[in-house]
């Protein structure tokens, strides 16, 4: 997963793709970069950490100039983990010196046949990134016109690709026809803005809209061009965005993700039976700050107290991220801490958002049993995982999903609770306001494929490294 932002036509554009870029630190904290345009050059600032380190020391109107800018946020993946050639946005020159840059967030799940065939055609990549397969494609199309090259481009990729262009007197972007991932733009003095996620516009008080399914967009000095492309007959927007990936504060495809993590949180209260005998000592508490919405509306539901009965530390990064398992449950620990004073001798409702491997959920069930804990009810606001993602959620291979093969009650007994409650996928599509299941994707849960509607083949045929 990864975070992208642009702006067209405004003063300081790579300044403030920098700061929507932080807006959006969440969803990558590995690498970031821009490229900019001032209409007779592209210019890049790009380096491996946070946002604010890549760009804190940059000197913008020198180093970045123009009124047209392009960012990305890099999500650490699997595959090439820390190479510098995989940080983004990719510039390229193409035929007439005409220079291209651009930006992905998404994974391309026919990459390897795709860069084959390039590579036959004498295509030299520079990284493992699928993102690089639009450079080859657009390359290879740059005598037709536009439609004509989204006919011949877009037509060869299957995926999921929220992207942004830039080239030196023109600005594009383009979500793939089944609308997997979310970018939304907003008119901003006299130009545009675009992002990720709503949050980031709100730094400059603008309210953004969808860019929708398979919509490529056109900004140039001619003024702004729009075309539709592809199968749009499927919209399958990531459901994982609602219930982990997005900032609550944030609107993806239109939708508050705050209020549907409200109802997540009210149907998961649903199926939990709290014994009359053990309500006085029964709390709720979040595992924050991914499930507080969840946890503050379970609770109203049931109506036992909500408690802060787990400390983040803040200055810690994401420990989904971290590589090892030694590592990355040394992480948990680190960043969660139990309040002894609140869940010693309770019985402890704890929800989150999601078990993936189990790391985080095994280490809050001992946290909380060794702060004194009676009893530990884990309650997990979406449901199991079983199937790594393919369209651009990080999600370990799937022998390292605890939910891939275990039943609840397994699960539960490896992870040393006293009980396990999941939503099912007919909840969440209640929540997403989807009954029939028809606009998201929800393969990671389902195992199904989101466009066929066929059973996910093994994974290493189709896994790229996501963005
Ligand atoms: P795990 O510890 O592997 O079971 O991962 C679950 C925890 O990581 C939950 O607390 C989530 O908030 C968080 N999480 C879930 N999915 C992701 C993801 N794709 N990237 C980073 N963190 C995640």
């Amino acid at each position: 997963m990864c975070g992208i932002a642009g702006a067209y036509g405004v003063e300081n554009a790579s300044r403030i793709v920098s700061q929507m870029l932080k807006a959006l630190q969440h969803r990558g904290q590995e690498a970031a970069g821009i490229v900019s345009s001032d209409g007779s050059k592209l210019y890049a600032v790009k380096g491996s950490g946070l946002a604010d380190e890549v760009f804190n020391h940059v000197d913008f109107a020198a180093a970045l100039p123009g009124r047209s800018a392009i960012g990305h946020l890099r999500y650490a993946t699997s595959g090439d983990s820390g190479s510098k050639e995989s940080i983004q946005p990719f510039t390229a020159e193409l035929r007439q010196n005409r220079w291209f840059a651009l930006v992905h967030n998404g994974n391309l799940t026919n990459h390897l046949p795709l860069r084959e065939r390039l590579q036959d055609g004498g295509a030299i990549f520079r990284s493992h990134s699928d993102s690089e397969i639009f450079l080859h494609l657009r390359a290879r199309a740059m005598a037709m016109d536009l439609p004509a090259q989204l006919r011949e481009s877009f037509a060869a990729i299957e995926g999921a690709y929220a992207l942004l262009g830039l080239s030196l007197d023109a600005f594009y972007a383009a979500v793939d026809p089944q609308g997997f991932r979310p970018l939304v733009m907003a008119p901003y003095q006299g130009g545009w803005l675009f992002a990720s996620e709503s949050c980031a516009l709100d730094l400059f008080r603008v309210s953004g809209t969808p860019v929708a399914q398979g919509e490529l967009i056109e900004l140039s000095a001619s003024g702004k061009n729009s075309w539709s492309f592809g199968d749009r007959s499927r919209l399958r927007q990531c459901s994982f965005e609602h219930i982990y990936f997005a900032r609550p504060d944030s609107n993806v495809y239109g939708r508050s993700v705050y209020r549907v993590r409200v109802t997540l949180g009210k149907i998961l209260a649903r199926k939990v039976r709290v014994p009359d005998a053990a309500r006085e000592r029964s709390i709720v508490i979040a595992v924050p700050d991914s499930s507080n919405i969840e946890a503050l509306y379970f609770a109203r539901e049931t109506g036992l107290p909500f408690e802060f009965g787990l400390i983040r530390n803040h200055y810690m990064g994401r420990t989904f991220i971290t590589p090892e398992q030694e590592a990355r449950e040394l992480g948990v620990r680190m960043k969660l801490n139990a309040v002894e004073a609140v869940v010693a001798d309770r019985s402890i409702y704890v929800v989150d958002d999601s078990l993936v491997r189990g790391t985080t959920g095994r280490k809050v069930a001992s946290l909380l049993r060794e702060a004194g804990a009676r009893e530990v009810h884990m309650c997990i606001s979406s449901p199991p995982v079983k199937h790594p993602c393919h369209w651009g959620i990080d999600t370990p291979e799937r022998k390292q999903l605890i939910a891939a093969e275990a039943t609840t009650e397994e699960i539960a007994r490896s992870m040393g609770v006293d009980s396990l409650t999941y939503l099912s996928v007919d909840e969440l599509h209640e929540a997403l306001e989807d009954p029939d299941g028809t606009h998201h994707c929800t393969s990671c849960f389902t195992t199904v494929r989101p466009v066929t509607g066929q059973l996910l083949p093994p994974e290493h045929l189709i896994r790229p490294p996501s963005h």
